[in-house]
């Protein structure tokens, strides 16, 4: 008889590979399946790298909630496993009036959500603590807690060590159809072949709308928001000393000038519509306006040429809050929508799954859990690669890329 596994997870981006890392490592016997030749190649290799304090997310969404969740233990994580982190923190600046007189309920809502102990700066002490900024800010809010993280290394991380603790990861493994057995399994059809698990986890970011479909399900449907960003070198780094946010709108955080665990500033991302789930080309005049409006914002940083762009797709829906549901009927769960904050809500994400598996589809693990933490041994393979502990991967992140390249900081 085939393998059964007890846990099918479908898309290797933060979401699917932290579900995978949770299940296996309670002793769930897992499979992953990506569609792509590499892990973290949709989604999540197009973000900002930051982990949130939730200080914009609605109060009593499940968003807030999974980010709650996931702040305190992700740093137990990337210490267990030896990752980079900079707790920076933000300064969120007020540049007129108007914004300014929004910082009293920004700061409100942040205390009422519990994680980040924020508050507000007076304009004299905003310039000591970031004496670069440009001279025009009217008030400003400090956010200690928000935390840059190398985010291709922190989702890949997970994968690596539900590999070492036995989960079996498959890539160019498009999933195309799926068909539920007489016996309360569900038989899934893949590029590579069929396998057979006790549920499947849709975990399929930009297409979770389309995986869904293959099991009868219609619930959201995914309307991609693009991100662009443009990456400065490292050697200006000291413009800033923690990541400078706008006063959030309606369509999110807002256009960020930050800095990197590696050390590069990075302006963005912008938020604008896409027809397309593809990740698309950066444009010319977008990445103009985001370097005069670092310019604008910092002094010096316009006099520096930038290194790279990249942009991002956020996997949205029609609603802002994550989807989160099970349907043991059909032995399915549905992460979708996990819009702007999958990194930092991962964690959280990964253990609602694991209460939906125990307590909806009554599924014990078949194997012992193994919550153990140890050290990966790291190493950077430039131009484009990582050894961790003898497995090698293909970086897909920019962040990662720009970080461990030194030639192009050495022209400047
Ligand atoms: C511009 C931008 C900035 C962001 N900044 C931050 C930030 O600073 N902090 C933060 O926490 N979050 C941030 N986010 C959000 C975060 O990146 C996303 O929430 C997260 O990447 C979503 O992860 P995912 O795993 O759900 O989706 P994805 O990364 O899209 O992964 C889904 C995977 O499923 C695979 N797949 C789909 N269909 C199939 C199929 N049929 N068969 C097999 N595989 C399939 C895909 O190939 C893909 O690899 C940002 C996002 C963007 C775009």
């Amino acid at each position: 008889m085939a393998d059964i596994f007890d846990v099918i997870v479908v898309g290797g981006g933060v979401v699917g590979c932290a579900v995978v890392w949770e299940m296996t490592s309670r002793g769930y016997r897992c499979l992953l399946l990506e569609k792509n030749e590499n892990l973290i190649s949709e989604a999540s290799s197009g973000n900002s790298g930051m982990l949130h304090t939730g200080f914009d997310a609605p109060a009593d969404s499940l968003e807030l909630q999974c980010i709650t969740y996931t702040f305190p233990r992700m740093f137990d994580v990337l210490q267990g496993f030896g990752l980079v982190y900079d707790k920076i923190g933000a300064t969120m600046v007020a540049w007129t009036q108007e914004q300014a007189s929004k910082l009293p309920l920004i700061a409100q809502r942040s205390k009422t959500a519990g994680i980040s102990p924020t508050r507000e700066l007076s304009v004299s002490e905003l310039y000591s603590r970031e004496p670069r900024l440009s001279r025009h800010a009217q008030g400003a809010l400090w956010i200690p807690e928000e935390t840059v993280v190398d985010p291709w290394l922190t989702a890949i991380s997970f994968a690596h060590d539900a590999r070492r603790k036995g989960a079996v990861i498959e890539t160019d493994a498009l999933v195309q159809n799926i068909c539920k057995t007489d016996d309360q399994r569900v038989d899934v059809m893949t590029s590579r072949g069929q396998f057979t698990g006790n549920v499947v986890i849709n975990c399929g970011g930009l297409y979770g709308d389309i995986v869904d479909k293959l099991a009868g399900l219609q619930h959201f449907s995914i309307a991609p928001k693009k991100g662009q960003y443009a990456i400065y070198p490292k050697k200006v780094k000291h413009l800033i000393n923690s990541s400078i946010l706008p006063i959030p709108t309606e369509k999110g955080k807002g256009e960020i000038i930050f800095k990197t665990v590696y050390g590069n500033v990075i302006i963005g991302p912008t938020f604008e519509e896409s027809a397309s789930r593809r990740r698309p080309e950066s444009d010319s005049n977008t990445i103009q306006r985001l370097m005069r409006y670092g310019d604008s914002c910092v002094r010096g940083l316009g006099e520096c040429p930038i290194v790279n762009t990249y942009t991002g797709l956020r996997p949205a829906t029609e609603t802002k809050d994550y989807w989160i549901n099970s349907y043991p009927e059909s032995c399915w769960i549905t992460i979708g929508g996990i819009r702007s904050t999958g990194l930092s809500g991962s964690l959280g994400i990964a253990d609602k799954v694991r209460n939906l598996i125990v307590n909806q589809h009554g599924l014990e693990p078949s194997r012992t859990k193994r919550t153990d933490l140890e050290r990966i041994a790291i190493k950077f393979v430039p131009p484009s690669h990582a050894m961790l502990d003898d497995v090698t991967y293909t970086i897909t992140h920019p962040i990662t890329l720009s970080g461990i390249e030194t030639r192009l900081d050495s022209q400047l």
